[in-house]
């Protein structure tokens, strides 16, 4: 036998056991003539004891960083016992061993907090990932995976396989395209998202789909962003939005319970898109924390506050916004010069700030004590819900800018103040979203989710009207945890008449909605049900679960922000053969 247990197994009820580990070399440390050594592998770390008989071995035939070894010996108690590591009461006193592989020095040392920098432990990923930290996060990784499996399968989903050598999808980034040697000058594309095949499944009756899948988008990365990802996704048949937001809740509160042990027993709450922008000035709402958006500029008030003054910022802009920020009435000269100057930062893109503080005395003091009088601050404050001892900070200017840098600021707020704990999830339904959106660039109306989403019913008839596409609402919905968008999905388009009045409205030909889509609209002709679904973001929920920003550290082998594999050396160039081959 290779080895007869793990390094993370033995306790002190194996103490007098003969045992046989096989493992890397950790950490080599000699006292004189007896060494210690700590064997990892990927269940723990076990102490190992050479005494000064095989220390003579081990002075002809040295051990280093990383080798490979196997060490057969007895478990004994350990005199000073490790408390840190589950194994730390016992050590082996090794009595035999082999040197199964030697290891070259790696480049940065395999612990907790490594050195080395992101783009060295890229390169060497396999190193990397004997890391605890990796370790960790892709047991997680497996055990969401898991959990979802078993979630989805208890309620009668199949998982189906659909292909990657496509034609283009429509979640709106660039594809990935792939030269077809068979059919020279034509390309397949990869999917963004298998949408249209699930659909298709629908019509063909597997009323019940998932599939845990890789997709790809060709899109600018980001730290939470990779060109290819995993999704999990899902279909359904015969059902209302009601139908899915019930078993998807019923999916995440499975998985958090089981993998993180948190009970959820309350529904989710559920929030409109128009709310949610209005309170919170985005559609993730993080809800782990108030702070709501206060609208000091209403059609009602249209003079800010109901009286007037000669503060022209206010005056002129379009939207003023407030949020109380609690306890901070105290903030210094300088943490407010500081806060100007980030919103000031061009990602954020405001002129300033303007403050009043709610002093712990009763008294009010601004950075416009010059326009309002206190008991003008005090009206201030009091339309949004200000309390002694909050710092009320307001925004104002042009709508869509202000709304969004009121947003960044609160989230801000909250990260200084530790409202955004990671161990704790709120997670929500934002629902009702807007069917359609002006894409201002290319001046012209695009799908807000993807052109198989359908209309509210009611408001099918505005499609007519290209005045009325803004207040257009889809049966679309968005899971949101903690402020980061999770998963969303729709209720579909079932029948060609209304699939083609969509392509329309987006300004597609009818001989180009035919040429991209007609196999679905056809499909659509032979007895569709109506049907939605959902997809989720499988590698954000992991990060989330493992209370982290970045999703790269959740995938085995991830790209860096150029879109590069750099142990690969991938994307790489091809020979002139393999080009002529293709036809390229
Ligand atoms: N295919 C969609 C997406 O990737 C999700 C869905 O509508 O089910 O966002």
């Amino acid at each position: 036998m290779f080895r007869t247990h793990t390094c993370g197994e033995l306790r002190i009820q194996h103490i007098g056991s003969e045992i046989t580990l096989a493992g890397w070399v950790q950490t080599i440390r000699k006292f004189g003539s007896i060494t210690f050594t700590d064997l990892r592998d990927r269940y723990g770390i076990t102490q190992l004891y050479f005494n000064e008989q095989l220390n003579n071995i081990l002075d002809a035939q040295p051990l280093g960083r990383e080798y490979v070894i196997q060490a057969k010996g007895k478990v004994v108690e350990r005199t000073s016992k490790n408390p840190k590591i589950p194994t730390g009461n016992i050590e082996i006193e090794v009595t035999e061993f082999t040197i199964i592989n030697s290891a070259a020095t790696p480049p940065f040392t395999i612990e907790e907090d490594t050195d080395g920098g992101d783009e060295l432990r890229m390169k060497y990923r396999y190193l990397d990932l004997r890391r605890p930290t990796l370790r960790r996060n892709m047991e997680l990784r497996y055990k969401v995976n898991r959990s979802v499996r078993n979630y989805l399968d208890s309620q009668g989903f199949w998982d189906i396989e659909t292909p990657f050598l496509i034609h283009s999808t429509p979640e709106g980034a660039r594809d990935f395209v792939v030269p077809s040697r068979m059919n020279e000058g034509q390309f397949y594309a990869l999917p963004q998202s298998p949408q249209t095949f699930k659909q298709l499944l629908m019509v063909s009756g597997y009323d019940r789909y998932y599939q845990i899948v890789k997709c790809f988008r060709d899109e600018d990365l980001r730290a939470d962003r990779q060109p290819e990802f995993t999704q999990v996704d899902c279909e359904m048949s015969f059902v209302e939005q009601e139908d899915i937001l019930n078993i998807f809740e019923g999916l995440f509160k499975h998985v958090f319970n089981d993998v993180k042990g948190v009970l959820i027993t309350e529904a989710f709450p559920r929030m409109t898109w128009d709310d949610a922008m209005w309170h919170y000035g985005n559609d993730k709402p993080d809800i782990r924390f108030g702070m709501k958006l206060q609208n000091l500029k209403t059609p009602v008030n249209s003079t800010p506050f109901g009286f007037g003054n000669s503060f022209q910022v206010f005056n002129n802009a379009e939207t003023i916004l407030a949020i109380s920020v609690p306890g901070c009435s105290e903030y210094t000269r300088k943490q407010l010069d500081e806060l100007t100057e980030w919103v000031k930062r061009p990602q954020i893109g405001m002129t300033g700030v303007v403050y009043i503080k709610c002093n712990n005395d009763g008294t009010f003091k601004s950075s416009v004590d010059k326009f309002f009088t206190e008991e003008q601050q005090k009206a201030i404050a009091a339309s949004c819900s200000g309390a002694i001892g909050d710092l009320i900070l307001i925004l104002a200017g042009a709508e869509t800018r202000t709304r969004k840098a009121m947003s960044e600021l609160r989230l801000e707020m909250g990260n200084r103040l530790g409202l955004r704990n990671p161990d704790e999830y709120k997670p929500l339904w934002v629902v009702d979203f807007p069917l359609f959106e002006h894409d201002d660039e290319a001046n012209r109306w695009v799908a807000r989710h993807h052109p198989f989403t359908s209309p509210k019913p009611e408001h099918i008839d505005w499609m007519n009207d290209v005045n009325k596409y803004a207040e257009i609402k889809a049966n679309a919905y968005d899971i949101v945890l903690n402020g980061t968008e999770i998963g969303g999905g729709s209720i579909r388009i079932y029948q060609r008449d209304l699939q083609e009045k969509m392509f329309a409205a987006l300004g597609m030909s009818k001989e180009e909605a035919q040429e991209k889509f007609g196999f679905l609209m056809g499909a659509f002709e032979y007895g569709a049900p109506p049907h939605g679904g959902i997809a989720f973001g499988f590698d954000r929920l992991c990060a989330l679960l493992g209370g982290q920003e970045s999703i790269r550290d959740f995938m085995a082998f991830p790209k860096n922000n150029q879109g590069r594999d750099t142990m690969l050396d991938a994307p790489s160039s091809i020979d002139d053969n393999q080009r002529k081959e293709l036809g390229l």
